[in-house]
């Protein structure tokens, strides 16, 4: 006897972030902030409320509550799924069917693409230009002669750090057939008229998602939320696990969103860090060749240059992470120590 695994999944490696202690964690888009004392006792009291001995709430009702209060939204438009990677899966492959085609752009997040091989849907690649802008016009030319069925990106774009405005989001939207998902993870450090959170209702063709795990520091519960119509969130709602977010998460999560004054100072706080990085860095690009730092409208800065698996290595070398995409780095913005003493050091790589 003898069992084989499928093709699809034969070579397929587990995902494993960057392993090893490091001083310096920038490689992962987090929040640099933990839990201060005030959190911690909220978070003891939250745990204090979760019946062990009973499944989850399903439709987190508490926890999209506190989420629409947040954004001012409606909670019936709300999913909650096991972090927004589960609702990237669920909505690929319960949204599409066998023979249909999404479209990514690149360089984008590269689980979308990802989970189109998982879910046997066709995948079709829009290649950004230089500045890693989409053209619009163009992507709706694509979606429409390949006869897409979905769309799927990143707004602003993990991990280049470009924005697609407003307008022609919605020109998108209205210029297709498509199902249109626009991933917001990132928008809280741009700006919520970017957002199409509040515009669900307008459109019978979209879904937007947003995160715990970026700006709201909570990476560890795995929050993340699909906005979309009620129709639309029915059908979410209809295909994901029943019990897909436990009670610690879903209790914490409620109280974590009730702070919004000290979760918009804090996103702040990150938004000047994201600037001194993307300044200093832009300096430093004066001073040397073939160093590109992109502007950002997130809590990242992406950079094109020949040097990045050295300078990379360097910083690993100084116990400093950050990613390495090719001839890309994207470094996020910590602390403002920790902006600093990551510039410091990719000076000392330069001899500056
Ligand atoms: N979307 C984008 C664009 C991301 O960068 C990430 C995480 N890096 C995710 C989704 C996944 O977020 P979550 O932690 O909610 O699964």
């Amino acid at each position: 006897m003898s069992y084989e695994l499928n093709d699809k999944i034969i070579n397929l490696v587990p995902y494993e972030p960057i392993s090893g202690d490091f001083r310096i964690r920038l490689d992962a888009n987090e929040c640099p902030f933990g839990y201060n004392d005030e959190f911690m006792a909220m978070v003891d009291r939250a745990v204090r409320n979760v019946n062990f001995n009973r499944y989850p709430d399903p439709v987190c009702r508490k926890l999209r509550e506190a989420f629409a209060s947040f954004y001012e939204i409606d909670s019936k438009n709300v999913t909650v799924g096991n972090g927004s990677d589960e609702l990237i899966f669920l909505i690929e492959s319960a949204f599409l069917k066998k023979g249909d085609t999404m479209l990514v752009a690149s360089p984008d997040f590269s689980m979308y693409e990802f989970y189109s091989s998982i879910s046997e849907v066709g995948c079709v690649r829009y290649l950004k230009n230089t500045e890693l802008n989409i053209d619009i016009d163009e992507l709706i030319d694509i979606v429409n002669s390949e006869n897409i069925s979905l769309v799927l990106f990143s707004n602003p774009c993990n991990p280049t750090g470009q924005g697609v405005s407003k307008s022609d989001c919605k020109k998108l939207l209205k210029s297709v057939n498509a199902l249109v998902v626009l991933d917001e993870a990132y928008m809280d450090f741009w700006s919520e008229d970017e957002s199409f959170i509040k515009d669900v209702d307008s459109y019978d063709n979209l879904i937007v998602f947003r995160t715990a795990s970026k700006a709201m520091g909570s990476a560890a519960l795995r929050l993340g939320f699909a906005v979309a119509n009620e129709r639309i969130a029915r059908a979410i709602s209809a295909v994901k696990s029943p019990y897909n977010v436990n009670s610690i998460s879903q209790e914490i999560g409620s109280e974590l969103y009730k702070n919004k004054e000290f979760l918009k100072n804090r996103t702040k706080t990150i938004v000047q860090n994201t600037k001194l990085l993307y300044n200093e860095l832009l300096q430093l690009s004066e001073r040397v060749e073939d160093f590109y730092p992109y502007p950002t409208k997130t809590n990242f800065v992406f950079i094109r240059t020949d040097k990045s698996s050295e300078i990379w290595q360097y910083l690993k070398d100084n116990s400093i992470a950050v990613r390495l995409m090719g001839k890309n780095l994207r470094i996020t913005a910590g602390t403002e120590y920790e902006v600093k003493e990551v510039i410091s050091c990719i000076k000392k790589y330069y001899n500056l």
